[in-house]
């Protein structure tokens, strides 16, 4: 599971709650420590932490509440949802819509999951029964067109793209009007990640969105950058209008709650989960749900 030692440290800190006798100041208190602490342990921005807290303060007025169980009930639901909202954009992600070409342009750094993550989503719409298809316009990083045509084979999925053809908004163009005529569902246009180059790549992408005019562009972040994916998820939002975000390597180590909470501050939602390196490792995010499994 995504992020355990998080789930358990926040379930054991609500837990204790369900054992004291009385819900008192010192009570509330005390959770706010362990669950901020937590938070701070895995990850999340200690800004991001305060606000957390003075949101759960300000929804519990333990002076007003009645005794008893509906004073457990006031914090454990204002710990919920503040938890929902640390993770939460609170805008809707774009949704597909069926029988019509959606184009959906990815972005992100060299390294994050970018082409393994469009391998995955393809799979995902595909299998869901949408005409899916794949655009190379990576033609910065060698072997770039090489593991998506591997990719889309094993999928079955067509795929466009040129070992010549140097110039990738030439080849993105071609490929989605291509697809469009063919009448695709789902056209997946992968764009170069390289580093250190970045307001090159910004142009590049920025070309890109102009000639195929995206209905969506998918930022893609690794998790295991902690913290300092704001700054970058920032960046690629300024230069093309992020639509919406996919969090990968949310296995193994990383401890993801600098990825989660950063990226939901950005305004983009976060709209899938990686979680591994096959196909299948693709979990479609929630953020409702994901606080509840959570908190298991
Ligand atoms: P790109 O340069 O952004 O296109 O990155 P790739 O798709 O080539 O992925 C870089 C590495 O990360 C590869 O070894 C992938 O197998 C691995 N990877 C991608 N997504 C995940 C994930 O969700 N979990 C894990 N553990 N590895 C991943």
């Amino acid at each position: 599971m995504v992020l355990q030692e998080l789930g358990d440290k926040l379930t054991g800190a609500l837990r204790r709650l369900q054992t004291t006798t009385v819900v008192n100041d010192d009570v509330l208190n005390d959770l706010l420590q362990d669950v901020c602490r937590a938070l701070v342990e895995s990850d999340v921005n200690i800004k991001v932490v305060a606000t957390l807290r003075k949101g759960i303060k300000e929804k519990v007025n333990l002076a007003d509440a009645p005794a008893g169980l509906n004073r457990r009930k006031m914090v454990q639901r204002a710990v919920m949802e503040e938890l929902v909202r640390l993770v939460d954009s609170g805008t809707k992600p774009y949704q597909m819509k069926k029988g019509k070409s959606n184009v959906i342009m990815f972005v992100g750094l060299q390294g994050s999951g970018k082409t393994t993550t469009i391998a995955k989503y393809a799979n995902y719409y595909q299998r869901k029964g949408w005409k899916t298809c794949m655009v190379c316009a990576d033609t910065f990083r060698a072997g770039a067109f090489d593991q998506l045509k591997q990719n889309a084979t094993k999928l079955r999925v067509p795929f466009y793209g040129s070992y010549t053809e140097a110039d990738p908004v030439r080849i993105a163009e071609e490929g989605v009007q291509q697809f469009r005529s063919e009448g695709y569902e789902v056209i997946i246009v992968d764009t170069s990640g390289r580093h250190k180059q970045e307001e090159a790549l910004f142009e590049e992408m920025k070309e890109i969105q102009a000639a195929v005019r995206p209905d969506n562009v998918v930022y893609v972040m690794d998790a295991t950058q902690g913290q300092a994916v704001f700054d970058q998820a920032q960046g690629f939002h300024q230069a093309a209008t992020v639509g919406s975000v996919i969090v990968t390597k949310l296995d193994g180590h990383a401890k993801g709650g600098g990825a989660l909470s950063a990226v939901a501050a950005t305004g983009a939602p976060i709209i899938f989960l990686g979680s591994g390196e096959h196909f299948d490792d693709l979990d479609v995010f929630n953020p409702g749900s994901f606080i509840s499994r959570l908190l298991g």
